[in-house]
């Protein structure tokens, strides 16, 4: 039986109606932005699998890293025990964040990241006493699939069959040009007509709803609306983190630093699975008591697991080079050139840069559903040519390893404006 025939039997994958997928590509290796299936053919991650691996494939420092920590101590419980790790990566992280960020909580996915942040939001209402239990949302935002998160997330693809089972959540529009005022008054609104604990957002671009991007002006005003509400503000950087927008976190673009930050994906350059939720000094002290009901019941087995904050130390090392802010600058300016080269093309109806994100919407006559018929025509077309692309509907985005060659790039460019010609 070959890789892909066992996978069938025995396996159930994420976000996969099995019945009429495709069956899956067995990946045997990884190197730098390319991988090779088992009969040897190769791809280039040009989404960087998911979001989670900026510095490449099978990247030696990272690994060597890795078997280090796993040599010397590779987990230990954090209930009652610290570990060097986690405080090197708490005091590098330190410098790195916003200066209001000032506690860190370990957990193992974006999801649990988020989940971790507005139990917290919630709680620390509960413990003064004050009755505030809603959240307010962007309209299609993602969180993740756990339920807090899934309960903040508005795209029903992920959500619909849970409706009616989540935590009290109100929708804002996103901000995007020409909507910012619309955005504001329903933020006002919903403050003024819900107990609202908290604000969650993805900062300046929805990943999942396609790379919708928003300006840093319009968050800014909306931060400064909640702040005037003491509505607690999270930042969900799960994907915009550690270099995808060109600054270190999306959050750097802002004057309004938020209250509350979610780390994960690149944050261990896409080896071990590891999230972090930074709060305020504030958040902190709501928790800090003599009653011990007052306390965050909340963990993870591997919370802060060793070998996780010895690979996410040594990403964030690559992260700081010279030579890797050189391939953000790069392929950023890579982006900016060929979304003038595509952004007259006559399918095309709205291209989008920021950072290392790329993304451009195919003109269509009807609303094209998150995993339509164009989307799959699309993905198994890019797939064919060595691409490895997932369009959201009509929207195609390009998010790949820092790390990509230009030649690497150019090949990515060239297998989009091919697929126009199918579109
Ligand atoms: C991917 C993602 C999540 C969920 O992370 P998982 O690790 O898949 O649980 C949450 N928020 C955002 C913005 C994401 O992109």
């Amino acid at each position: 039986m070959s890789l892909t025939e066992k996978d069938e039997k025995y396996l159930w994958h994420p976000y996969t109606q099995h019945k009429t997928a495709a069956p899956p590509i067995a990946i045997s290796k990884g190197d730098g932005a390319l991988l090779w299936d088992e009969n040897g053919k190769e791809y280039i991650d040009a989404i960087a699998s998911w979001w989670v691996n900026p510095f490449g494939h099978s990247n030696r420092f990272i690994a060597d890293a890795i078997y280090q920590q796993l040599t010397t101590l590779e987990h230990v419980l954090f209930g009652g025990f610290t570990h060097e790790p986690a405080i090197r990566l708490a005091e590098k992280l330190m410098e790195m964040l916003p200066p209001n960020q000032q506690k860190l909580f370990f957990s193992d996915n974006g999801s649990t990241a988020v989940e971790v942040a507005i139990k917290v939001a919630l709680q620390y209402f509960y413990n003064k006493g004050e009755k505030r239990t809603t959240i307010i949302a962007f309209e299609n935002a993602f969180h993740g699939d756990t339920f807090a998160a899934m309960a903040a997330s508005g795209i029903s693809f992920y959500t619909q069959a849970f409706s009616g089972m989540f935590i009290d959540v109100v929708r804002i529009p996103v901000p995007v040009k020409g909507a910012e005022a619309e955005s504001y008054a329903a933020l006002r609104e919903s403050i003024q007509t819900h107990q609202v604990a908290a604000f969650i957002y993805e900062p300046l671009v929805q990943g999942a709803a396609g790379m919708v991007m928003y300006a840093p002006e319009a968050l800014d005003e909306l931060i400064r609306i909640c702040r005037e509400h003491n509505v607690i503000t999270i930042a969900d950087e799960v994907m915009t983190g550690f270099g995808k927008t060109g600054k270190t976190f999306a959050c750097d673009y802002l004057r309004y630093q938020p209250d509350v930050m979610c780390l994960s994906k690149a944050l261990t350059g896409g080896t071990i699975p590891m999230a972090i939720t930074t709060f305020t000094q504030e958040l902190f002290d709501g928790f800090y008591s003599d009653d011990i009901n007052k306390a965050l019941f909340h963990g993870h087995t591997f919370t802060a697991n060793p070998t996780g904050c010895a690979a996410a130390l040594a990403s964030l090392e690559l992260l700081q080079t010279t030579a890797m802010q050189d391939h953000i600058a790069r392929v950023h300016k890579r982006h900016l050139q060929f979304q003038e080269r595509i952004e007259k093309h006559p399918k095309v109806s709205t291209t989008r840069v920021l950072g290392v994100i790329f993304a451009l919407e195919i003109k269509i006559d009807s609303a094209e559903s998150y995993y339509g018929t164009l989307r799959n025509k699309l993905y198994n077309f890019f797939i064919q040519n060595g691409v490895i692309l997932r369009p959201v509907g009509h929207i195609v985005y390009i998010l790949p390893p820092y790390i990509i060659s230009d030649t690497q790039l150019e090949k990515v460019y060239q297998i989009v404006e091919q697929a126009l010609e199918i579109a």
